[in-house]
Formats: C-alpha cells, sequence, structure tokens
C-alpha cells in the first residue's frame, strides 16, 4: 500500500514538472505584456502579465540593474533625470525626428535600424546626434510598452555617447495619462482587466514609466527648429508667452486628478484644441496663413517649425518648408518615415532606408 502511494507521489512530481517546464518553454508567447514598475522608498515591484497570468518580483534599485522577467530583460538605467527646464539645445550635430509610433514598435525599430539611428542589436547608433520623437507612443497599436521601455533605455544610451533623446508628449500620452481610454488597444484591455488595475493607474506617479512620462516636456528648440505634437496657433507668438513658459504651464498641469487646483486660463488653452499637442492649424484651409507662420518662425526666431499628429503619407512640407509634417501613418502599420538632417540638409528617411532629399 505504502510503495503504491511512493509510486504515485513521484509520478505526480515527474508531471508537475514537466507542467512547469512546458510553461517554460511557452514564454509567455501567447500573451506577454509589461513590466509594470512600481517604486516604493528602496523598494521596486515590478508586474508582468504571461499567457493571461499575473505574475510579480520585488527588487532593490540599482544603478544600471537589468532584471528579467520570464526570459525577457528590461534593463532600468540609472533614474530618469527630473523634469528639465532646458527647451533650447544648439550644437553642430545631426538630428533624426518621428512622430506618432502609436504601438507599432517592429515598425518603429525597423526604421531606425534602416536609418542608423540604430545599430543591428537596437543599440544608440547616432552619436553625438538628437533625436526628436513629437509624441504619440500610446494607443491604436499592440506594443507600447516594448516602445515606452525602448525610448526610456535609448534615451540613457543616448546621453553616454553625448547625444540626445527628446520624448515630447502628444495628445494620446495626455489622454491617457487623463484617464481616457477610448484608443486603447484590446491587448491593453485584457491586461489591465488581469491587472485589476485601470490601465492609466499602471502609469501612475510612482511607476517608473509615468514618473519618467511625467518629466518630458511638450516642445522642445533644436537650432533652428521647433518640434512639438500639433503645433504652434499664432496666438502663441506674442510677448507673453516663451517656450519655457508654454511647456512648464503645460507639464504642471498634465494630469488633472493631481492638481491642487481647476486649471487656470491658460493651462486650459495650452490643453484644449489650440494647444501644442491638439492645433492642426497648418493644415486648414482656414488654419494659420504665411504671415502668421513668418510670425511665429520670427517670434521663436527659427526657420521651421516641424509636427506629428496630422497624419500624412509620407513627410511633407507645407509653406515652401517652414512646416515639415513628420507623421508619415506609421499607425497604419504598414510604413513609416523618419525626418533626418544631416550635415545641414533635410532627408526623408524611408522604411527600407533610402535617404530622400526634402523639397525645401
Ligand atoms: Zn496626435
Amino acid at each position: 500500500m505504502q510503495k503504491t502511494f511512493i509510486i504515485i507521489g513521484i509520478i505526480s512530481l515527474l508531471a508537475l514538472s514537466f507542467l512547469t517546464l512546458a510553461s517554460d518553454y511557452e514564454r509567455c508567447n501567447n500573451f506577454f505584456d509589461g513590466p509594470y514598475i512600481f517604486e516604493k522608498n528602496d523598494e521596486r515591484v515590478a508586474y508582468w502579465v504571461c499567457n493571461k497570468s499575473v505574475k510579480s518580483k520585488k527588487y532593490k534599485y540599482q544603478p544600471n540593474s537589468l532584471i528579467t522577467l520570464d526570459q525577457r530583460s528590461v534593463w532600468l538605467g540609472n533614474k530618469p533625470a527630473k523634469k528639465s527646464l532646458q527647451t533650447s539645445f544648439k550644437g553642430d550635430f545631426n538630428v533624426a525626428a518621428v512622430s506618432d509610433i502609436h504601438g507599432q514598435f517592429d515598425l518603429f525599430l525597423s526604421l531606425l535600424k534602416n536609418n542608423q539611428i540604430v545599430d543591428e542589436n537596437g543599440h544608440w547608433n547616432f552619436g553625438t546626434g538628437h533625436f526628436v520623437i513629437t509624441g504619440d507612443v500610446f494607443d491604436r497599436g499592440a506594443k507600447v510598452t516594448e516602445t515606452l521601455w525602448y525610448l526610456y533605455q535609448l534615451e540613457q544610451q543616448a546621453k553616454v555617447a553625448g547625444g540626445k533623446v527628446h520624448l515630447l508628449l502628444g495628445n494620446h500620452e495626455v489622454m491617457v495619462l487623463n484617464g481616457d481610454l477610448r484608443y486603447l488597444n484590446e491587448k491593453y484591455v485584457a491586461s489591465s482587466l488581469s491587472l485589476n488595475k485601470s490601465y492609466d493607474s499602471l502609469f501612475s506617479k510612482n511607476s517608473i514609466l509615468g514618473d519618467w512620462l511625467r518629466s518630458r516636456p511638450v516642445l522642445v528648440k533644436v537650432n533652428d527648429m521647433l518640434f512639438a505634437h500639433g503645433g504652434f496657433h499664432p496666438d502663441l507668438a506674442t510677448n507673453n508667452w516663451s517656450l519655457n513658459k508654454i511647456n512648464s504651464i503645460f507639464t504642471d498641469n498634465l494630469v488633472k486628478s493631481e492638481l491642487n487646483q481647476e486649471r487656470n486660463e491658460q493651462a486650459n488653452y495650452l490643453h484644449t484644441s489650440n494647444g501644442p499637442v491638439w492645433y492642426r492649424g497648418y493644415f486648414k484651409d482656414d488654419g494659420a496663413t504665411e504671415k502668421q507662420i513668418n510670425q511665429l518662425l520670427k517670434y521663436f526666431n527659427i526657420a521651421h517649425l516641424i509636427v506629428g499628429h496630422t497624419s500624412q503619407d509620407i513627410i511633407q512640407t507645407r509653406f515652401d518648408g517652414k512646416v515639415i509634417a513628420i507623421d508619415a501613418s506609421m499607425k497604419n502599420g504598414h510604413y513609416g518615415e523618419i525626418l533626418l538632417k544631416i550635415s545641414g540638409e533635410f532627408y526623408r528617411g524611408t522604411l527600407s532606408g533610402k535617404k530622400l532629399m526634402l523639397d525645401i
């Protein structure tokens, strides 16, 4: 009798270890999302979803640490810099810019590799260059988390090389952080159900990515180019608005539920349809006039306004190149382009890596 129990016990153990091996072998290939990492004092807790089951891991933060979750590694680098007040950068370096990635991570990575912004392993290869992403990483596509962690890492690699990644906020970052989840890919609906948390709370202030996003700017001036997701309304070309002021009022009023008081008139203006993440006036017949564009260029002391948000098939110019529209519809998952300014010349970098002169 006792022997039978022992044999049954051994068989059960074998079966159990086989099942464990089998699930290890699956490596979450049916469904993987995360990690969402939360910080409390010196401790961090990572949550991720593997084939619909929630897993977690506690660890102590160490600079340049790497954590492995179900055989996927996330490099945590150093603690991200707090909100930078610098909105202008000048220098003799190359510049690249993309917009509206919308969760199309694979396409985005191919675009960067084929245009040598990163190497074959996806590591920074742009030297002292500045790489601007004019917002809308979130929503629509199914690889938002991958894109965010990748940019988080790339930013730190660029810094080491003397270059710079500027991730600007788009309307979809602002929407998600404020709990407007209308455009979520179904994957993130499933993920947040499994985690039993609302999607926006996965990017709360005490999460690594949420904290990082809250320190991102809404605009950046790089040499004679001014970047924002939507654009700059001509009203902003008055003496009352400086780039620093637009950026600080916008970012200080980013998440409504975290404010001590209602957004004031200026903050409201910047967060609604004529503000920098929503404005579409460079692409409308009744929008900005040539004269107003010239005023904007003069006021901000720039030669080009570079924006995403209003989708085109390819990178296009308006007003003789004074406006450059860089959202080349990566969101559709088939094609994308990258704007390059190499040794003073503008190019459209195509998905296959061709450099085509931009007509300016
Ligand atoms: Zn947008």
